[in-house]
């Protein structure tokens, strides 16, 4: 018997990660939304044709049941019996079976790699895979004790190595830690020895790559040895292929910012070490009607320049969030009904953008749709306050109307009283008295816009909205001839 998934059902894969990632999606027949589904995997139906077991599969096995009505496949090593699924499968039948009777993660991975998988295909999982992770034969941690401290100390052997490569989540007795180095993740997962504070710190030391925590003692004794190892310890694995870790944070504040828009602030556990790295997302995970959904959001700051707002909270347990509630959405009316002191699971951070790739740059063209301003609010605050060459930074908001701009006024301000920064809006749905710019992104509005400051100045484009917005957005970039490396899209 093996155990079922405990847990980051929106695994990377899930499909709500998914829907706004350029996947194609087909008509579903009637009585085959989400919401079916999750009645049907409700209803106690066997699903798997197991009756409640889980068996070991080994990869001949995996290869027999490559038919639509006994389609196993296997994601991140759980194998499901995804037959039953076939017809509610939002990418269609056709998409299901280019992965039957094999291993379908990359090809999962290609389409929706955040997708919750594991929550809606719970009771389609056939048993696990008899293969595991890559566990080092050496170690790269070492830890030593004083009376009253415990200090693990983490080699990554890399430079470039911060306070965002490391997220630490200490509960109860187990110390999990996670290191990212380049695209793989090294984690130390333990059950210690004996009782530690809820708080600790967390060091770097950049030139020699070193991460140390530092864990306070609850008794001052002598530990003979750290702990046991847990689940994965001292493994080393690529990202992609890792279940997205989530931990429990309170809802702190939430305040309207447009008809539909608000500003979420939620707080991670005093027991947790996290920093999201510009331009990265994480996950929020609730339970909907007992199955959990998850979706994908883009932390921004409490406002866009912190004179705009005060007091920022004082420390780095603060994530704020900028998320429109959908009245008809699955997630976001969900996480509108919290009230304060409720709690919402965050996921550690993903995405691939490097903020690196703005040193040295002069013009920053930032072309934003809707919410696709979330990650435009960090890159902003960031070019204006640690870029030094940066000449001008340029944003072009597109919105339906006057009333969905997020932060006109905090804009207006910062172009006010920055000069080198703009902002220009474009409205897709303007009333008869909106006298600015208008339509959808376009080869006139953005040959306009693009402008260098100086002919040849170095110059660097983000883009982020709804997945059309980006993609016609991309393509009209290409034909005005800026590069691939003079862009980044943000999707999924
Ligand atoms: P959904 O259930 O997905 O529905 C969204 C809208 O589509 C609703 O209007 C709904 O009525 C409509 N709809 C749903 N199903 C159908 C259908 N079958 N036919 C027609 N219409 C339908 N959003 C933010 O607000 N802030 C962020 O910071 C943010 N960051 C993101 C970062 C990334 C990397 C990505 C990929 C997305 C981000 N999003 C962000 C979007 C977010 O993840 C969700 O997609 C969004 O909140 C909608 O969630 P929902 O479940 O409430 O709505
Ligand atoms: P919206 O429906 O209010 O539209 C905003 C503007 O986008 C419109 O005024 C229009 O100019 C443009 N637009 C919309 N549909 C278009 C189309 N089919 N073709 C060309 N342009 C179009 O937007 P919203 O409800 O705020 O949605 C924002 C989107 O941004 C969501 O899809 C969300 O998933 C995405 N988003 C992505 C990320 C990311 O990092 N990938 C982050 C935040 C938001």
């Amino acid at each position: 018997m093996l155990n079922v998934p405990s847990q980051s059902f929106p695994a990377p894969s899930s499909q709500q990660r998914v829907a706004s990632g350029g996947r194609s999606k087909v008509p579903l027949k009637q009585g085959r939304s989400l919401m079916d589904w999750i009645r049907l995997t409700k209803s106690g139906k066997d699903l798997t044709g197991l009756k409640g077991r889980l068996i070991e599969v080994t990869e001949e096995e995996l290869k027999k049941h490559n038919r639509k009505d006994d389609c196993w496949i296997c994601i991140r090593g759980f194998v499901y019996n995804v037959s039953p699924y076939m017809e509610y499968h939002p990418g269609g039948e056709d998409e299901l079976m280019r992965a039957a009777g094999s291993d379908g993660t990359d090809l999962f991975d290609q389409v929706h790699r955040w997708v919750n998988y594991e929550s809606m295909l719970k009771e389609c999982l056939v048993g696990r895979m008899a293969v595991k992770p890559t566990v080092l034969k050496g170690k790269s941690y070492d830890w030593f004790q004083t009376d009253c401290l415990v200090t693990i100390v983490i080699y990554t052997k890399q430079k470039d190595i911060n306070l965002e490569s490391i997220i630490v989540d200490h509960q109860d007795d187990s110390l999990r830690a996670e290191t990212i180095i380049k695209d793989c993740s090294y984690l130390i997962h333990i059950g210690l020895s004996h009782e530690v504070q809820e708080d600790f710190s967390v060091r770097v030391v950049e030139n020699v790559g070193k991460i140390e925590i530092v864990l306070k003692k609850k008794e001052n004794a002598s530990w003979k040895c750290l702990g046991h190892p847990l689940e994965n310890h001292n493994s080393f694995i690529p990202r992609k292929d890792t279940d997205l870790y989530y931990r429990k944070c309170q809802l702190i504040s939430k305040e309207d910012v447009t008809h539909d828009t608000k500003l979420f602030c939620v707080m991670l556990p005093p027991s947790t070490h996290l920093q999201v790295p510009i331009g990265h997302h994480v996950y929020l995970k609730l339970t909907v009607t007992g199955t959990e959904i998850v979706k994908p959001y883009t932390p921004v700051s409490s406002s866009l320049l912190p004179e705009f707002k005060e007091p920022v909270l004082p420390n780095n347990k603060y994530i704020y969030f900028l998320i429109k509630v959908y009245p008809a959405g699955l997630f976001t009316p969900e996480l509108d009904h919290l009230r304060i002191g409720d709690f919402v699971s965050v996921s550690s951070p993903e995405g691939n953008f490097k903020i690196s790739i703005l040193q040295e740059l002069e013009d920053l063209f930032l072309l934003a749709a809707g919410t696709g301003f979330t990650p435009m609010v960090k890159i902003l605050n960031y070019a204006l306050t640690s870029i030094p060459s940066l000449r001008k930074v340029k944003l072009m908001f597109f919105n339906k109307t006057e009333d969905d701009i997020i932060w006109r006024s905090q804009l207006e301000k910062l172009a006010f009283k920055d000069e080198r920064f703009d902002v220009e809006f474009v409205l897709s749905a303007p009333t008869s008295e909106w006298t600015g710019k208008q339509g959808h992104i376009s080869p006139a509005l953005l040959s306009e816009f693009l402008k260098r400051s100086l002919d040849k100045s170095k110059v660097f484009i983000c883009i982020c909205g709804p997945t059309p917005f980006t993609e016609q957005g991309v393509k009209l970039l290409h034909d005005l001839n800026f590069s691939k490396d003079e862009i980044h899209s943000f999707t999924a």
